[in-house]
């Protein structure tokens, strides 16, 4: 695992008036009267903040919000965030109306020992996602010290991500990325055993390269939703109108021979929820897997497969879930994804879970406090787990 530097490595005893400039990720829902919705991700970032804040540091925050394009979109302003933080922070935040340009510049260098600054939506520049270098450098003009907790990022090449640390000398990962980074790193270490992922979600495309590089350290792989779709009609099941892949069958084949081989035990679903209309029910049944009748689709794990999954995160002593089993937008097909949830709590090893939904669903299910980690990043832990290098950390390894 490659040595991250951290708020550990800063000179605590010098950061007093010191600009650091802080990636978060700040990407939250906002209702139509623009509202912050849920702050659990301004919650998460609380920690880095205060202690930098505690320090004496000048604490400049940046984000992006949604998908402006390039373009400065009132839609996507980040000054209710602005807002949502100062009771969480317990003190007042300032906003700037950009996040580059000589009034940022100006109003960052006026600021006090301690005092916190969130800056305009990163994404109102198009330089930001082409880590264009004139905007990297007017970003990297505000601050003396670069500090990265928007690991939900950190799988994006962008100026506020690579750009930016690689112009200031002195950079470090903050407490969420650090959590993040040993946490998704000890599933890639040597987890204790049995080693167990729950996999579910609409397709396997996307998270091929996840599936294929966690594999061999697997005692136990348990696929639902749609992506276990495909590997029942690999096996030749006829899937009635189910959603599935047709040209990953000879992928899903391949994975399981590879599991066979590798003694790796794999559950696909024993029995399915199938109903005829997903917006409008007609029929809704239980059948087994293999007795899905012509026209229906399967849409949730059946109460067999359930209990097979609960029983498995019952035993596992490392386990990774992503991606829901059914699908769960349409009760009554969120039961399955739902139990699971709940069997979390009594999961006896260490947990992780990632990936919006699957968060959204354990939150829910109210057993996030049970879980061992829960990741910010739903592509960002994926890539991690598919041992990729995430540009956002490798500029934050010591000796680079
Ligand atoms: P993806 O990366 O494929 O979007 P997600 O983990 O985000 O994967 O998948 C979530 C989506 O998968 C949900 O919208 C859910 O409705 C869908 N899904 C899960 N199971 C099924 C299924 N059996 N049939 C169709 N869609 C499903
Ligand atoms: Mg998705």
């Amino acid at each position: 695992m490659a040595d991250l530097l951290t708020l550990d490595d800063l000179d605590f005893d010098h950061l007093e008036g010191k600009r650091v400039f802080v990636r978060v990720d700040f990407n939250v829902p906002l209702s139509k009267d623009q509202k912050v919705v849920d702050a659990t991700r301004l919650q998460e970032a609380v920690p880095t903040i205060r202690e930098l804040a505690g320090a004496g540091a000048v604490v400049i925050l940046a984000s992006h919000l949604g998908r402006p394009k390039g373009q400065r979109d009132p839609r996507y302003t980040l000054l209710p965030v602005a807002e949502a933080l100062v009771p969480l922070l317990g003190q007042a935040v300032r906003f700037a109306s950009d996040c580059v340009g000589p009034e940022v510049e100006a109003l960052v260098r006026d600021m006090d020992p301690g005092e916190i600054i969130l800056l305009e939506n990163l994404r109102f520049h198009a330089e930001e996602e082409k880590n264009g270098p004139a905007f990297a450098d007017r970003l990297a003009a505000l601050a003396e010290i670069y500090v990265d907790d928007a690991f939900g990022a950190a799988h994006r090449a962008h100026a506020s991500v690579v750009g930016v640390p690689e112009r200031l000398g002195s950079r470090a990962a903050g407490r969420l990325m650090e959590r993040e980074v040993k946490a998704l790193g000890r599933l890639l270490g040597e987890p204790e055993r049995p080693f167990a992922a729950l996999l579910g979600g609409s397709k396997i495309e996307g998270k091929i390269d996840t599936l294929e590089n966690l594999l061999p350290r697997l005692d136990l792989l348990l696929l639902g939703g749609g992506m276990a779709n495909t590997f029942l009609a690999a096996e030749g099941y006829e899937l009635g109108s189910s959603l599935f892949e047709p040209d990953r069958l000879d992928l899903a084949r391949a994975i399981l021979a590879r599991a066979k081989e590798k003694g790796t035990e794999v559950l696909l679903p024993l029995d399915v929820v199938v109903t005829d209309d997903l917006d409008i029910p007609g029929r809704i049944e239980t059948v087994p897997a293999d007795r899905i009748p012509a026209g229906m689709k399967a849409v949730d794990i059946g109460p067999e497969t359930r209990k097979a999954f609960a029983a498995a995160v019952g035993r596992a002593r490392t386990l990774f879930w992503n991606g829901p089993l059914g699908v769960f937008e349409k009760p009554p097909f969120d039961a399955g994804t739902r139990e699971v949830a709940q069997a979390l709590a009594g999961c006896p090893g260490f947990s992780v879970i990632g990936g919006g939904e699957t968060v959204a669903v354990a939150r829910q299910a109210g057993v996030v406090d049970r879980i061992g980690h829960v990741s910010t990043g739903g592509g960002a832990s994926l890539e991690f787990l598919a041992g990729k290098t995430l540009p956002g950390v490798a500029v934050l390894e010591r000796g680079r």
